[in-house]
């Protein structure tokens, strides 16, 4: 078995990573990279014709795997729906299947309807966590994960009498911490190689606060007070989502999702299991419809997206009114709805990466809020391990090498294990 990682092993995002026999490719991750030339990569890279992508290396020079090439491999295999993950998937040939989770594959629906991502027709097979599935010479197990991605998949593959284990990207502290445990328990021990992500190695050690506790500080600054809470997070975030949830719970307060929201909890509980979303099950759940996306719904989406949570709306007038009994999640976009409904004097807590922050658009959006009373503040955790869950994977699961990936900071593996290798990207390399 080979192993061929074109992007990754010095940078964090748009994983690609081949691993293949002489008979079997497949592809683990199509990623859309974060980075271009060492700078976070410009908005508008994306759009370039694919010549161009592929001359700046945004797509790396693969035989056999893009819509315009000969079709030479048997599968690409996404772990979760992050953009750095999933983002060249639109690129890929048509005739290659590509494997996933049911949470995967309805976040990258949600976000094609929404026009979050371009739209492409591909293969789509679903995967159920825990059960191996063969890709001709390959067998693939996927574990549950613990990220800031629902549905989130480590893998073990396994062929030729060897066995590589991908971590995909992962944590310990989020509502599924439970699941980094039985990935330890369960995945093959002294497997040849661990491909294993390292996001937060070299950054500055901070106390990472756990998804239980968002939720506690979020009731500890808010008990008591009778003003608004506005909080930014991913809508795709679910976790987050659902430590402001329950603690809109415990402080008897709304829980105001915008519509775009409502649909990705709707679509994420059609899988069967326990999401609140917004109906008659959950009548502490109000959806916002603000102006921009509900004409976009209509004029473009489908109208479906927005009449299906007609009653359970909540409209300007009754936000105004209510205001000081609601934990609402926004963003820049609505701007103009939070300045019609005459939000004040409230608390807004950022739940984002603090990276996204300074963006000028984001900042025009905290301006307004300052300028209305808002107290501005920051409340968020990582979707990525701590060196300590790092340590805890490698140790419990004792493979022959430690192969980092999607990390900035290759090279302090080393103090974490002597079987370290660092790897080149693209260069072949043999299990
Ligand atoms: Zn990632
Ligand atoms: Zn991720």
């Amino acid at each position: 078995m080979d192993i061929i990682i074109y992007r990754g092993t010095k940078e964090i995002g748009g994983t690609l990573i081949e691993v293949c026999t002489t008979s079997t490719r497949i592809l683990i991750d199509a990623g859309y990279p974060l980075f271009l030339n060492n700078e976070p990569i410009a908005d508008d890279v994306a759009k370039k014709p694919y010549s161009e992508l592929l001359a700046l290396n945004v797509l790396p020079d693969i035989k056999g795997l893009y819509a315009w090439d000969q079709k030479d491999f048997d599968a690409v295999i996404i772990s979760h729906a992050h953009i750095d993950h999933y983002g060249l998937l639109k690129y890929i040939h048509p005739s290659i299947p590509v494997y996933l989770s049911p949470g995967t594959e309805t976040l990258i629906r949600i976000s094609q309807a929404f026009q979050i991502c371009e739209k492409f027709e591909l293969d789509f097979r679903r995967f159920t966590m825990y059960e191996p599935f063969q890709i001709r010479e390959f067998s693939v197990t996927p574990y549950l994960m613990d990220h800031s991605a629902y549905d989130a998949a480590a893998f073990e593959i396994t062929a030729e009498g060897k066995t590589v284990l991908y971590s995909g990207d992962f944590r310990g502290h989020g509502r599924k911490a439970i699941c980094l445990n039985r990935f330890i328990e369960r995945a093959k021990k002294d497997a040849n190689i661990l491909l294993t992500e390292g996001s937060t190695l070299g950054r500055a050690e901070e106390r990472i606060l756990t998804e239980t506790e968002i939720e506690e500080t979020v009731i500890k600054r808010m008990e008591g007070l009778n003003v608004p809470l506005l909080f930014q997070c991913s809508s795709q975030n679910i976790d987050r989502l659902v430590s402001f949830y329950r603690a809109a719970l415990r402080l008897k307060r709304k829980m105001v999702v915008d519509v775009y929201t409502a649909n990705v909890l709707y679509e994420l509980r059609k899988l069967g299991n326990n999401l609140p979303y917004p109906s008659s099950d959950y009548p502490n759940i109000k959806v916002f419809f603000p102006y921009r996306l509900t004409q976009k719904i209509f004029n473009e989406i489908g109208e479906d997206y927005a009449k299906q949570f007609s009653a359970y709306h909540i409209s300007r007038r009754q936000l105004k009114e209510t205001q000081d009994r609601v934990v609402m999640l926004c963003r820049p976009s609505m701007h103009k709805d939070l300045e019609k409904s005459n939000l004040k004097n409230g608390v807004f807590m950022y739940s984002l990466w603090t990276g996204y922050r300074s963006s000028d658009y984001q900042q025009r959006f905290e301006k307004y809020l300052e300028n209305s009373g808002f107290s501005l503040e920051v409340l968020h955790t990582s979707g990525h391990a701590t060196i300590s869950d790092i340590q805890r994977v490698i140790q419990g699961l004792n493979s022959q090498k430690i192969i980092p990936i999607h990390t900035l900071h290759p090279t302090h593996f080393l103090s974490l294990s002597d079987r370290t290798d660092v790897k080149t990207d693209g260069v072949k390399f043999r299990v």
